[in-house]
């Protein structure tokens, strides 16, 4: 028997609502057939391979706000959810104060395919890969969202709930990415480890952040994320402790990495063994902390 393994995309009702209300309340009275979506680039693809079949997709790329990218010194930086990654790599303001950021969004894929991915998307979507769920969960982020009971606010680090699951309702729609002004002089960097260097997800992802902290006993605060090796995106407080506490030399950014190897729990899959993934989180995290910790000084 022939297997067809890019079926059509089925066919569906395209829905482009005026207002984030009735935006919400369309989905909300559709729990189960409806999709809001933005860029589309994990919708269609999935769609497409039968892995998701809604009846209706919202469009929510023009509702109120969602094409705002805004700086502002004290409050920080706002990303409306259907601003494509393109355009936050290229902001002059993500580029002075988010350069992790704007790193992060150029590992995605291609230009092409960047053009229509969007941020928002990458975290809705949960996947523990998501190249930009590092850099926003340093960067402390917050999503806005809209829901049929109004809008609230969810810090990143408690949404993910596992892959391709979140702490979204039906009747839920992100609007925007918010973080606050970063510590000052913080460095970062990405790293992904891919099977090649265009289009493909990370066998694993280590996003290292750190600036000088006059109220640590080593002087200075790291944070460290790492994406797929875990059912969701983690953050590795242990690396965080132990080197606000410990001086910080080669012996303990090892001592460091070993931690975030130890902390967490990956699968084997086609991309990679789960023991494989292990031994890259801990190389990975010697390279990063200590390209950040050399930025430093
Ligand atoms: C060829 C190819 C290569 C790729 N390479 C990479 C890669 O290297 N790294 C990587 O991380 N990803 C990669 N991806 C996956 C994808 O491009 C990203 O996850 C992208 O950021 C998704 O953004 P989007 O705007 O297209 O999301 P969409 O496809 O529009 O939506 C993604 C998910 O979020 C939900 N959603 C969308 N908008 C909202 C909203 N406002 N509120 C609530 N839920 C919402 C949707 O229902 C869906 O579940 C790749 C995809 C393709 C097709």
């Amino acid at each position: 028997m022939e297997y067809n393994t890019h079926p059509a995309l089925p066919e569906f009702e395209y829905i482009r609502p005026a207002t984030l209300a009735e935006a919400s309340d369309f989905l909300s009275h559709h729990p189960d057939t409806a999709r809001p979506f933005l860029g589309g680039t994990d919708v269609f693809v999935r769609m497409r391979d039968g892995f998701m079949k809604p009846d209706f997709l919202v469009d929510v790329k023009n509702l109120d706000g969602t094409n705002e990218l805004r700086f502002d010194p004290q409050a920080g930086l706002t990303i409306g959810a259907a601003v494509n990654m393109n355009r936050v790599s290229a902001s002059p303001e993500v580029q002075t104060h988010y350069p992790l950021l704007a790193e992060a969004c150029r590992s995605v894929a291609s230009y092409q395919l960047r053009t229509r991915a969007t941020i928002v998307g990458n975290l809705c979507n949960a996947s523990p890969a998501g190249d930009t769920t590092g850099a926003c969960l340093v960067f402390d982020g917050v999503l806005h969202i809209h829901g049929v009971d109004g809008l609230r606010q969810e810090p990143l680090a408690t949404f993910f709930r596992g892959p391709g699951k979140t702490t979204l309702k039906p009747g839920d729609i992100v609007t925007a990415l918010h973080f606050p002004i970063p510590p000052e002089h913080c460095m970062g960097k990405y790293i992904k480890l891919g099977r090649n260097q265009l289009s493909d997800l990370a066998i694993v992802g280590v996003t290292a952040l750190g600036h000088k902290d006059s109220t640590t006993s080593s002087g200075y605060r790291f944070r460290l994320a790492l994406a797929s090796v875990a059912p969701v995106p983690l953050m590795v407080t242990e690396v965080e402790t132990y080197l606000a506490d410990n001086p910080v030399t080669p012996d303990a950014i090892h001592e460091a990495a070993r931690l975030a190897a130890e902390a967490c729990s990956p699968i084997d899959d086609v991309r990679g063994s789960a023991r494989y993934r292990k031994q890259m989180v801990r190389n990975l995290s010697v390279k990063a902390l200590t390209e950040v910790w050399k930025k430093l000084n």
